[in-house]
């Protein structure tokens, strides 16, 4: 069965589609719908910029639609990137400098706890609802490995290595995307007949 994945992040379809790899579940993106028109994040937290996403799809398309707004939070930094992660120093800067930036303002921190946040909404018609995953561990000290967005300056609780270095697979089953798709399932699973499947 084919879910709306209300993104034109490739990398974002990407992780979803491995992580729907084993399940009756596949999904489409926007782009691969032709609806290329970008969706403003007006949102103030992660889960009403995710509602903010499914809600315009629900407007053009019947079928289930699920959408994600995540962001990475660091403590010592006032939780900032946050729900504004994309859009730190601007949404056309290249991730290495995001990153190189953030371990400048890291430099001699002794806090380092960070995380990783994942709001998902999902819409049928007028049926609404949201989950949230989150993923616990420290900002590195050096950019290492690659991955997209902040993955290579973050080391998940009881891993050494930075979510670049790790293996994609290992990254979904802990990642906050990965634990908030796990959450959408069981609710797929468990409420097939409101939601028409
Ligand atoms: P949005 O959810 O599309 O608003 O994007 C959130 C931003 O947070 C992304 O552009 C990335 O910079 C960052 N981000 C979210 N999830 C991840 C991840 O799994 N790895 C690295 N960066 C991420």
């Amino acid at each position: 069965m084919k879910i709306i994945l209300a993104t034109h992040n490739d990398n974002k379809l990407k992780e979803f589609k491995e992580l729907l790899k084993d399940t009756p579940y596949d999904c489409v993106s926007l782009t691969e719908l032709g609806y290329t028109e970008a969706i403003e994040e007006t949102g103030s937290t992660y889960r009403e910029n995710a509602l903010v996403k499914v809600r315009k799809i629900a407007q053009y398309y019947p079928q289930i639609i699920i959408s994600d707004d995540s962001g990475f939070e660091v403590d010592a930094l006032n939780y900032e990137p946050g729900v504004y992660s994309s859009r730190y120093l601007g949404e056309k800067t290249p991730d290495f400098v995001k990153n190189t930036a953030i371990l400048e303002r890291m430099k001699g921190v002794d806090d380092r706890s960070a995380r990783f946040v994942c709001a998902m909404a999902l819409k049928r018609g007028s049926f609404e609802w949201t989950c949230q995953g989150i993923v616990e561990g420290e900002v590195s000290d050096d950019i290492r490995g690659s991955g997209f967005g902040y993955d290579p300056i973050f080391i998940p609780r009881g891993l050494t290595q930075t979510f670049g270095e790790i293996d994609g697979v290992l990254k979904n089953t802990i990642s906050h995307r990965g634990l908030a798709l796990q959450q959408v399932l069981h609710f797929l699973n468990t409420h097939k007949q409101e939601l028409s499947i």
